[in-house]
């Protein structure tokens, strides 16, 4: 079977297509974005149940490249590539965290939070990243001039674009705004042997400038506007689906910034309906920060409108963007999937976050924007406690210390009400048993 797929303008007036080898990231005839369209007919012609048995026997094999959770979908994905030009570093198969004591804590019955933060570089970026990075490895090999691979970022798209290149042997260069994201998303690009560019402005500066560069065409844009990006986190949602044997939730909570991932969870998961796979739809809830909420503003009129705003210093700094790229998209999706938008205070996403973690998570804040979100959609009844829920936790804790670290020692510009300090002693046995007695009488009058 040899299925087709190509780069198509999200434009229905418009449609223009080009091929996946061409190196163009909006539509040359009207400007707007592209999508990667496939040849659903010829998907179809292998039935549902097949789809799904042939996702199942792939799914964390051995089989390479086929153990990935994106590339054991490879036919959904990029149909035409070479195998041997796919960069894959095991991403996806990220295991779902049954959340059960948090979700007693908050009155939902089921919930169920998508770690897509255990992965190579530690954040769902790497579904994109492996798509993008194979396909350029594709064109090199049939001779594209491409010198460089290039992003503007706040943190976890330059990681991931630095290690996969550096996997493939191709140059990456990484466009950050100074002093925005965390020592460890900084270190990431720089061990992998990224040129690192510090500029001292904003996201949406820096995505000005890559913008820019990537017009010589010698250099590759790898930000999520190019659609190849999509095509691999359009997995997770697929993913999910797959590891409660093909049932659907009611309800996926996920963070929001550039908006291209509630975007490629929904062109996942109509994928699924449209070949079978799946008859019902979840609704899809986006959570902002609320110091960055374009999208919450615009949904609050509608979506009659969209403004772009200029995003504020927020601990949920992955999403600190105020003129999302893939806005239009993310709209289009959240209609067709009777969506809801919230947001969150500093407080709320910090708080909730570290509510979560002592329940056994290990939340970045981005993922705590999305259990405030939940939180209130519970209290305000528009989540009912009897719906199945999946948050999609989007990075891993570990690369967001310096927010943990500030939380406990109460050092954030608002109270910290699950700080857990160290308790500091002389290293004597009576100090150690006295303070032990105070603390454990304080935690068992705290859990009653
Ligand atoms: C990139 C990122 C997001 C936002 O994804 P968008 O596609 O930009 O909306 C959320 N959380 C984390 C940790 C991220 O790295
Ligand atoms: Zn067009």
């Amino acid at each position: 079977m040899s299925y087709q797929a190509w780069f198509q303008c999200i434009n229905e007036q418009c449609r223009e297509r080009y091929p996946l080898n061409t190196i163009v990231y909006r539509c040359r005839t009207c400007g707007s974005l592209l999508g990667v369209q496939h040849d659903t007919q010829e998907l179809a012609c292998r039935d549902a149940k097949e789809w799904m048995k042939l996702f199942e026997d792939r799914y964390k094999s051995t089989q390479w490249p086929y153990g990935s959770g994106v590339w054991g979908k490879k036919e959904w994905i990029l149909p035409q590539i070479d195998n041997e030009n796919i960069v894959s570093l095991y991403e996806g198969g990220t295991n779902l965290f049954w959340a059960e004591r948090f979700g007693k804590m908050i009155g939902l019955e089921s919930l169920w939070v998508k770690l897509c933060g255990n992965s190579h570089s530690g954040s769902f970026k790497d579904l994109g990243m492996t798509v993008l990075v194979s396909q350029v490895k594709q064109m090199i090999s049939e001779g594209a001039p491409i010198r460089a691979v290039a992003c503007a970022s706040t943190g976890d798209t330059s990681a991931a674009l630095a290690v996969y290149c550096a996997a493939a042997g191709i140059q990456s260069i990484v466009l950050l705004p100074k002093g925005k994201i965390s020592i460890a998303q900084l270190v990431q690009p720089i061990a992998n042997d990224a040129l690192v560019l510090s500029l001292d402005t904003d996201f949406d500066g820096c995505m000005r400038v890559v913008k820019e560069i990537t017009e010589d065409e010698t250099i590759y844009l790898a930000n999520s506007m190019n659609s190849l990006r999509i095509e691999g986190q359009k997995t997770v949602g697929i993913e999910i689906v797959q590891q409660f044997d093909w049932e659907v939730p009611d309800v996926i909570i996920i963070p929001g910034g550039n908006l291209g991932n509630v975007s490629a969870l929904g062109s996942g998961l109509l994928m699924m309906r449209d070949l079978g796979l799946i008859t019902k739809l979840p609704r899809i809830v986006v959570a902002q920060a609320e110091r960055a909420n374009p999208l919450y503003r615009s949904y609050l009129r509608n979506f009659e409108s969209f403004e772009p705003i200029e995003a504020q210093k927020t601990l949920a700094s992955a999403i600190q963007i105020g003129d999302p790229v893939s806005v239009e998209k993310a709209i289009r999706t959240l209609k067709q999937f009777k969506g809801i938008v919230v947001d969150a205070t500093e407080q709320e996403l910090a708080d909730a976050a570290a509510l979560g973690d002592t329940t056994g998570m290990f939340n970045c804040p981005h993922t705590g924007v999305a259990l405030a979100g939940l939180i209130k959609l519970l209290r305000d009844g528009r989540i009912d406690k009897s719906e199945h829920v999946v948050v999609i936790s989007t990075a891993h804790g570990l690369k967001f210390t310096d927010f943990k670290v500030k939380y406990h020692e109460g050092a954030l510009d608002f109270p910290c009400r699950f700080a857990n300090k160290p308790i500091e002693l002389p290293p004597r046995v009576d100090a150690v048993k006295e303070a032990l007695q105070h603390a454990l009488q304080k935690r068992r009058e705290k859990n009653v």
